[in-house]
């Protein structure tokens, strides 16, 4: 049996562990400190270079809880409507649970899998007092960013974005996370790049980054006990996890470039078979954090059909994000679509998440394709 061939784990180079050690050797094993520092100023400089007015990070301890900071900070309160991107993870809706809010799902184009703009300013027609958007890029694809920050803005609601598998895709030029008046990161495991887990909230306001850094410390007032007027978190992150995410930062860009490399093999290895991998726009450059394909309509052809053939061939591979409207817990929310059949459902129906890992070797990478190859009759 050849050696596994996973969807995608991490990839460590080394600096990792002298930000590690060098914890280790000051004793600094506890929340914050210099790595935490350092990691945010690092993702400032990162981010900045596309931006007029500074970015002010907050590192924590997962992308779902900067997801949370990012409601809170929005002021959702319990009964609003949040709109909500449809085809995701469920950690990019579960923080407006949190907090009470009432997510309202949102149908995606197709033309880069993320929420439809169309269909967002539908869904303001049926809830015109809705309080904020909740937009996830999609396997590191931007969002279609002119057309719903223009609805965001004529409906003068509060964009927060969920860059989780998206950080350094760009839109137009300007980085994914930084649309949004609050953005979210993740630094999870299987992550473009990754802290083991661990997360950033994004923002400009410099006392919402303080407001936040409030709530993930346990509420804790400026005074000389421990006083407590609002309920807080343990939110932070630890100085540990942040040297490792110190370390990813230098190599960001070069695994940017092994993704891209990853989706082109595909796509030039796949090509003359009835499928299409995951589109975006001409004028966006995604992370291709995942590779996804997506079977031609007319063909009969099951993708979990696929999925376990490769598996035999211990190739991993993972559908599509199952959409938020079809989740049994999830069932008393309202979904705008605006085709019969949902575009979500055609193409969690229609897709597969092929092995992204950016270690594949090209012998490996063959493997999989031949073995794509396989299933649909070729060779
Ligand atoms: C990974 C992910 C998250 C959550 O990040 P964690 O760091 O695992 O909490 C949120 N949204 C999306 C779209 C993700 O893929």
């Amino acid at each position: 049996m050849n050696k596994k061939i996973p969807l995608s784990t991490p990839t460590m180079h080394g600096e990792e562990m002298d930000f590690v050690k060098e914890a280790f050797e000051k004793n600094w094993i506890a929340p914050l400190g210099f790595n935490c520092d350092g990691f945010e100023d690092e993702m400032n400089q990162y981010l900045n270079t596309d931006v007029d007015v500074p970015y002010h990070s907050l590192a924590l301890c997962s992308g779902t809880a900067a997801l949370h900071l990012a409601v809170k900070l929005a002021g959702v309160k319990r009964g609003e409507t949040v709109f909500c991107s449809d085809m995701t993870f469920a950690a990019t809706v579960n923080p407006i649970v949190y907090e009470g809010g009432v997510p309202v799902f949102i149908d995606s184009e197709y033309e880069t899998w993320n929420m439809d703009p169309d269909a967002l300013e539908a869904a303001f027609k049926k809830y015109p007092r809705a309080k904020a958007v909740m937009l996830a890029h999609l396997y590191g694809t931007p969002s279609k960013m002119d057309e719903i920050k223009e609805i965001c803005r004529r409906h003068n609601v509060i964009l927060i974005e969920d860059a989780a598998e998206a950080l350094s895709a760009t839109y137009k030029g300007r980085q994914c996370g930084t649309f949004g008046k609050y953005g979210a990161l993740s630094f999870n495991g299987n992550k473009i790049i990754t802290t083991s887990g661990g997360g950033m909230l994004l923002t400009q306001d410099k006392s919402a980054r303080e407001k936040a850094f409030f709530w993930a410390t346990q509420a804790r007032e400026k005074s000389p006990w421990y006083q407590h007027e609002e309920i807080g978190y343990n939110y932070r992150m630890s100085n540990i996890v942040a040297g490792i995410g110190r370390g990813q930062l230098m190599h960001l860009n070069e695994h940017r470039e092994r993704k891209k490399k990853i989706y082109l093999t595909y796509q030039s290895g796949l090509k003359d078979l009835p499928l299409t991998m995951n589109p975006h726009l001409e004028y966006t450059s995604p992370n291709f954090w995942l590779s996804c394909m997506l079977i031609d309509k007319d063909i009969n052809i099951d993708p979990i059909k696929i999925m376990e053939i490769l598996a035999e061939n211990n190739i991993e591979t993972r559908p599509i994000w199952k959409p938020m409207h079809m989740q049994p817990v999830f069932k008393g929310n309202d979904f705008i679509k605006l085709t019969d059949k949902a575009v979500n459902e055609d193409i969690f129906a229609r897709g597969l998440c092929l092995p992204s890992d950016i270690k594949m070797t090209a012998d490996e990478q063959k493997f999989v394709i031949d073995t794509i190859k396989s299933c649909f009759g070729g060779t």
